[in-house]
């Protein structure tokens, strides 16, 4: 019988309902019961973040490690650190104090705060499991075993809570909503340290998923590697949620990078068919790890945002318009060079005689004006003036000291940071696969530029020491001084200081940077001093001395040979032209065509220190403009007529950068948009680094134009910058330069950090000599600038005061990959940054890096080069096009080639 009546009791009917019923109330039950649980959880979460508030001393972390398939527990205290603060300190920190502090007041979610800084996926600790050995902040790193916690029930709010995601981002609509994902958090106690919260937060240990431990040792499937292996040819590829491939070549294409896979490089696919073992990730939590990061980005910028955009669009076309740039890039105009490059030169000191040209030059509010003949009235270069410089200048500042665009351009390089640690998670053990695949190539064998070295301090304590001695043994009686009054041979100079070459150790000649150099830039080029003699300086670390700075060649061959015998290790030598008389070009050319000093593992800059207040005060100049005609009006004579200094003409071919130096910590006064011209610089005071920054750039800027149209070498400039010192000098050097020395405190101002990410502007950093002098090298900002894809490069700034080595640069490298424990992939990538930046010329970087260098991307990467793994150049370019997309709005169109 069917039943059609509702009056009827068929027993289909009545288990159905009942089946309903219950269903409702196990629903309705379930439902009730979450959110009283989730209630409880907040309320819990709310706790934590009053104990957080507290400080306790210590706190307990465990930390789990994933050896092959076995898990182990951990355990460890942890002493909380003092840190003592210096009065400098990063004022980014303060920003993510003061984001802190906002998040915390308007957000009950403790996620929310944590995430802030984080801006992590939820599935992100299990992917971190897999690579524990390559923590760089080991807290970080550390894991909390779930079973001793009395959160629990915890991951079941983790797996809710990504189902949670989308729903949560489209409600909240806003940035900086972006990764606060669900994410439930250890229950040790936490520490806070004063200010310090934030910091503190960071080293919250990430609560691993205990369900998904599984997948953590999961051998890979040779199935699924295949999926994201046979992704061929085709770099620029990403995975959308659903495993489809998709064209990031689209505009909106964020994350492409992310998970970006190898296809060019057939060693890295066969060494995952050999070897797969350390691989852990399975496909599907792959996805899981992008899909919400890839939902975010998509997100388009409120109209707060775009306003911040546009004004970094201000800044990056300002830089355009002042930075010098050749017309034709050299792989244009040399293409010949591609197949044949002269490697060998055959002569570097050979003098073809050049027929002078009719250009006119005159020095003009203290820039020098070209005219095609002295009649003409046209100016050949005109360079922006010294008032639109400084308005420039200003905006700028202007720009980067705006809260909102300081937030923005924060939380960018907070999430740039981010993306490369992702990075790590998923890719790290591909990229060390696949630097195994490239044959003959390792470290030690990929090109090297030292890319920021003083030639007088370029040779170790050690190996000066044992030159003085044997100078003192073999020459004792050449005639190397004149001081008070009289001659003295070298065994009378030691006589005077009560010396002999027995006594002479490398304590006694403390020439080496120690504790009381630190903040004292005046101490520390005062150990420039041998044995705290000036007259030993003179002797042998000048050029223009009595013996026409023989001594100083000779050991300068010496280091050169060295250089030449490690055969992968260059250097950019700076040497010193100081403006006191327009002679010193060609007293400077003559030492080294004299002295023959040559090597094709060198070239040269120029240094210029910014001492006008001490030749004014001595007497040596009367005003600015004397220092710039001593320096520049040879230069502009040279070019017109090679023939007017033949040694120049010749000497200039090795110099590719001009550079300015001093402490850049002295006080001084912003420059205002109005200066008194360099002739009016009369009074005793120096001017400020931006005025000394302009003025060298826009006399260098006219100098390229007319050289280049000569068809000679130009000379970019690349001064010390951001050692110490005032915002403005970056500003500044943001404006006019190709590259800088330092930029260390480019950590104090986000948005210029941001600029120069965007710009990728070469930062030759030198951590080693920052610990000397102004930054402890455990609060160097060079592992975090790595890390959010800035162009840095180590260098070594004074061998002959820091170092204690034979190869100060591997010494360099070394300390920084010990201590912030870099990869081998990570200091091949900063070997082939340091190429990039150096002045060497076009064929020889063909020769170095591969014969697409000056290609963007991985095209013009060359693993059997450069040992960096695609994979790596990859994630930097597309993270790179995605920031620049972001800030144009997605209208930016990529050059294939370089800057150059
Ligand atoms: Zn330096």
């Amino acid at each position: 019988m069917v039943s059609s009546s509702s009056s009827s009791f068929s027993p289909e009917v009545s288990s159905l309902q009942l089946a309903m019923a219950a269903l409702i109330g196990a629903s309705f039950m379930a439902i009730s019961a979450f959110y009283i649980h989730k209630r409880s959880v907040d309320q819990i979460l709310d706790r934590l973040i009053e104990l957080g508030k507290k400080s306790p001393k210590t706190k307990r972390i465990q930390r789990v490690y994933n050896d092959e398939d076995e898990i182990e527990v951990e355990e460890e205290e942890e002493e909380e650190e003092e840190e003592n603060r210096d009065s400098d300190d990063d004022e980014e920190e303060e920003i993510d104090r003061i984001l802190w502090k906002q998040r915390l007041s308007n957000s009950r979610s403790f996620d929310d705060v944590r995430n802030l800084r984080y801006g992590l996926s939820s599935s992100l600790p299990n992917a971190v499991l897999t690579n524990y050995w390559r923590s760089n902040e080991e807290d970080e790193r550390k894991f909390i075993d779930n079973r001793s916690s009395s959160f629990n029930n915890l991951n079941n709010l983790q797996s809710n809570g990504r189902d949670g995601i989308m729903h949560f981002y489209n409600n909240a609509g806003s940035r900086t909503s972006q990764e606060f994902l669900a994410r439930p958090l250890t229950p040790k106690s936490l520490v806070h340290n004063g200010l310090e919260s934030v910091e503190d937060f960071e080293e919250e240990p990430l609560l691993p998923d205990e369900d998904d431990n599984s997948f953590l040792s999961v051998p890979i499937d040779s199935k699924s590697m295949k999926l994201h292996d046979s992704i061929p040819a085709n770099y620029d590829s990403t995975f959308d949620s659903s495993g489809v491939v998709n064209d990031v070549s689209a505009p909106d294409k964020p994350n492409g990078a992310m998970v970006s896979r190898s296809h060019g490089d057939a060693n890295l696919l066969d060494n995952q068919k050999l070897d797969t073992g350390p691989t852990h990730i399975a496909r599907k939590d792959l996805f899981d790890i992008f899909m919400p990061l890839k939902t975010t980005l998509h997100e388009r910028p409120n109209r707060e945002e775009e306003e911040v955009c546009l004004l970094l669009r201000q800044c990056l076309e300002l830089r355009e318009k002042y930075v010098y740039r050749e017309n034709a890039a050299p792989w244009m105009k040399e293409s010949v060079l591609e197949s044949n490059f002269p490697m060998v030169n055959n002569d570097p000191f050979h003098y073809d005689p050049v027929e002078p040209t009719e250009h006119y030059f005159r020095m003009e509010e203290g820039v020098v004006h070209v005219y095609s003949n002295k009649n003409a009235t046209e100016d050949l270069f005109p360079v922006a003036t010294s008032t639109e410089f400084f308005t420039d200048m200003h905006h700028l500042l202007r720009i980067s000291s705006l809260g909102d665009v300081r937030s923005a351009c924060h939380h960018r390089l907070r999430l740039l940071e981010e993306k490369y640690r992702l990075h790590l998670l998923v890719n790290a053990d591909r990229e060390f696969l696949s630097q195994k695949g490239a044959p003959h190539r390792d470290f030690y064998n990929v090109r090297k530029v030292d890319t920021h070295i003083h030639h007088s301090a370029c040779m170790n304590q050690k190996h000066l020491l044992r030159f003085i001695k044997s100078k003192l043994r073999k020459e004792p009686d050449e005639v190397v001084i004149f001081r008070d009054g009289k001659y003295l041979t070298l065994k009378e100079v030691f006589a005077s200081l009560d010396l002999t070459g027995y006594d002479l150790n490398v304590d006694l000649l403390d020439v080496h940077a120690d504790k009381n150099t630190f903040h004292r830039f005046d101490k520390f080029n005062l150990k420039y001093n041998p044995c705290g003699q000036s007259r030993l300086r003179e002797i042998f670390l000048k050029q223009d001395n009595l013996i026409q700075g023989r001594f100083l060649a000779e050991v300068t061959k010496e280091v050169l040979s060295d250089l030449e015998a490690s055969k992968y290790q260059m250097a950019e030598y700076r040497v010193s032209i100081y403006g006191r008389k327009q002679s010193e070009w060609d007293q400077l050319a003559s030492w080294f065509i004299n002295n023959g000093i040559y090597s094709e593992n060198a070239v040269w800059l120029i240094q210029l220190p910014r001492l006008y207040n001490v030749y004014r005060t001595m007497g040596t100049a009367t005003s600015f403009q004397n220092i710039l005609d001593n320096v520049f009006i040879p230069l502009f004579e040279v070019t017109v007529d090679p023939s007017s200094h033949p040694q120049l003409h010749v000497f200039l071919k090795q110099v590719v950068g001009f550079d300015i130096v001093d402490d850049e910590s002295k006080p001084e006064r912003r420059p205002t948009k109005h200066m008194p011209s360099p002739s009016e610089w009369t009074n005793e005071f120096n001017p400020a680094y931006s005025y000394y920054a302009y003025y060298c750039y826009a006399n260098l800027y006219t100098l390229n134009k007319l050289r280049e149209s000569k068809g000679m070498s130009t000379i970019r400039f690349r001064p010390h910058c951001g050692e110490a010192g005032e915002i403005d000098h970056l500003a500044s050097a943001f404006l006019l330069c190709h590259n800088i020395a330092h930029g260390v405190n480019l950590r104090k101002s986000p948005v210029l950090q941001y600029l120069y990410y965007l710009a990728q502007i070469g930062l030759a950093m030198t951590p080693l000599s920052n610990n000397s002098l102004f930054v402890d090298y455990h609060k160097n900002p060079f592992p975090t600038f790595f890390q959010r894809g800035l162009n840095v490069s180590l260098s070594t700034d004074d061998p002959l005061l820091i170092h204690l080595t034979k190869e100060p640069l591997v010494e360099e490298y070394s300390v920084a990959a010990q201590v912030w424990k870099l990869t081998s992939c990570d200091i091949c990538e900063i070997a082939r940054n340091s190429v990039y930046q150096s002045g060497f010329s076009h064929a020889v970087k063909l020769h170095w890096l591969g014969n697409k260098y000056y290609k963007r991307g991985s095209e013009g990467n060359d693993i059997h080069k450069t040992n960096v793994p695609s994979l790596r150049i990859v994630f930097r370019h597309e993270t790179w096009k995605e920031e620049m997309q972001y800030v144009y709005s997605g209208k930016v169109k990529f050059p294939e080639d370089i800057d150059h």
